[in-house]
């Protein structure tokens, strides 16, 4: 029953909405366990904290936060021995080379970085890959999905004792897989992570803030979620 007019009509049409905006971006995710203490549900930051003066300011939007130059931030709660989930994205617009690319990072107790990157064909020093506690363990395989595609990091962590007079009695040990592939097998923290030098502990209470940390890439996070062990 499609007219003449119609015919003319429906390629003018077909072209405006292909020039509309971009559909929104739906995201599926599985739900955390019913035990966990969810620390990023896609709806606001309330959970964490800038690690400078205030509130955290990343970026949330369409149930993704995304780093955007405002600071590392933390979470309010502190934890110690714990199970973590943390869902990440790098930039699917690559920019830069090696660190430059997609970094960031989960700093457990603020201190030790399982590292953030975008290592999907973009060499690096290996202990700075994705996967790796940084500057101390590479991951034992190169599990990284492409640029702008989800990823995951499931942490075991156990948190170092120190005794009351700050010495290390016990350091700390963390399991890694990404993507559920495993990368770090139950490797012992050798210390704070540092850019250069040799890691060394120091000592601080059993709890601390779990930090992500805004390297200046506009990585993107989704489905935190935590269980205290
Ligand atoms: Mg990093």
């Amino acid at each position: 029953m499609s007219s003449p007019w119609l015919l003319l009509a429906a390629p003018a049409l077909a072209l405006f909405l292909a020039q509309g905006p971009d559909p929104p971006r739906v995201v599926e995710a599985g739900p955390p366990p019913s035990d966990a203490i969810v620390l990023f549900d896609g709806t606001d930051l309330s959970a964490w904290r800038s690690t400078g003066e205030g509130p955290a300011l990343w970026t949330v939007q369409d149930g993704v936060m995304t780093v955007n130059g405002t600071g590392n931030i933390e979470t309010v709660r502190e934890f110690g021995d714990c199970q973590l989930h943390v869902e990440w994205a790098t930039p699917g617009e690559v920019r830069g080379s090696g660190q430059e690319r997609g970094n960031s990072g989960v700093y457990l107790q603020r201190r030790y970085e399982i590292q953030i990157l975008d290592s999907y064909e973009n060499p690096t020093y290996p202990d700075g890959s994705a996967g790796s506690l940084y500057k101390q363990y590479a991951p034992l395989v190169n599990a990284s999905r492409p640029p702008g595609v989800w990823q995951s990091y499931d942490i075991v962590f156990h948190a170092p004792r120190f005794d009351e007079s700050g010495s290390l009695i016990q350091p700390a040990t963390v399991t890694v897989t990404h993507n559920g592939v495993l990368v770090l097998d139950h490797v012992e923290v050798l210390g704070s992570t540092t850019h250069e030098g040799a890691p060394v502990y120091s000592a601080h209470p059993l709890k601390q803030p779990l930090m992500l940390q805004d390297h200046g890439s506009p990585v993107q996070f989704r489905n935190i979620w935590i269980r205290e062990l």
